[in-house]
């Protein structure tokens, strides 16, 4: 394809790694910056610039932060005897937007897999049984996707949190095998963490 600019093409090429944009929208992105006055694409280029460097994760459930401590950890409001074990921070950010969820989190950052080498210690898992431990939690809600591999890591939680007594439960089956929570809708999600069942 010949752009007449091979910048323009790099972005082009950039913006259609993007999950959800083919290349057709790659093309209008890149093609609506050029027409956008500089100083709103100077914006832009620094809000992607700080992105890594300003944010990062919770010392103490793993989800987004720009500080120590997330703003979901540090609310007093928030039910600190539960805690939802979600794979992925968007996870975290689906189930808070069903507005039903009122304890805390802990994101895995992955998911359990043997057949592409992904053990307990590649995951944010080492200081879990510590966390539920030292802080009395009585409840953990294990809200892995219903995949195999989303399975496995539920049962794995369950077996290491067994000698400490609290309850270990898993959302409710309202959601398809082998879908992912990304694709539920709020109402499917808000049933199935007020269904969820023991594990
Ligand atoms: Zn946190």
């Amino acid at each position: 394809m010949e752009y007449g600019s091979e910048t323009l093409a790099s972005l082009i090429r950039l913006f259609a790694k993007m999950p959800g944009i083919g290349f057709k929208t790659a093309q209008r992105l890149a093609l609506h910056l050029l027409r956008c006055e500089d100083k709103e694409v100077e914006k832009l280029g620094q809000v992607i610039l700080g992105l890594k460097q300003t944010v990062g994760f919770c010392k103490s459930c793993g989800g987004i932060t720009e500080l120590e401590e997330c703003a979901i950890c540090t609310n007093p409001a928030r039910n600190r005897e539960m805690v939802c074990v979600v794979e992925e921070p968007r996870d975290l950010i689906i189930l808070e937007n069903t507005g039903q969820y009122k304890g805390l989190y802990h994101v895995l950052h992955g998911v359990l897999s043997p057949v592409d080498g992904v053990g307990p210690e590649d995951l944010n898992l080492r200081h879990f049984e510590e966390r539920v431990r030292a802080n009395n939690i009585k409840e953990v809600i294990v809200a892995t996707n219903p995949t195999v591999e989303g399975d496995a890591t539920a049962l794995y939680i369950a077996r290491a949190l067994e000698p400490l007594g609290c309850s270990v439960t898993r959302l409710a089956r309202g959601l398809p095998m082998g879908a992912t929570l990304e694709f539920a809708d709020d109402v499917t999600l808000a049933r199935a963490i007020e269904r969820r069942e023991e594990l």
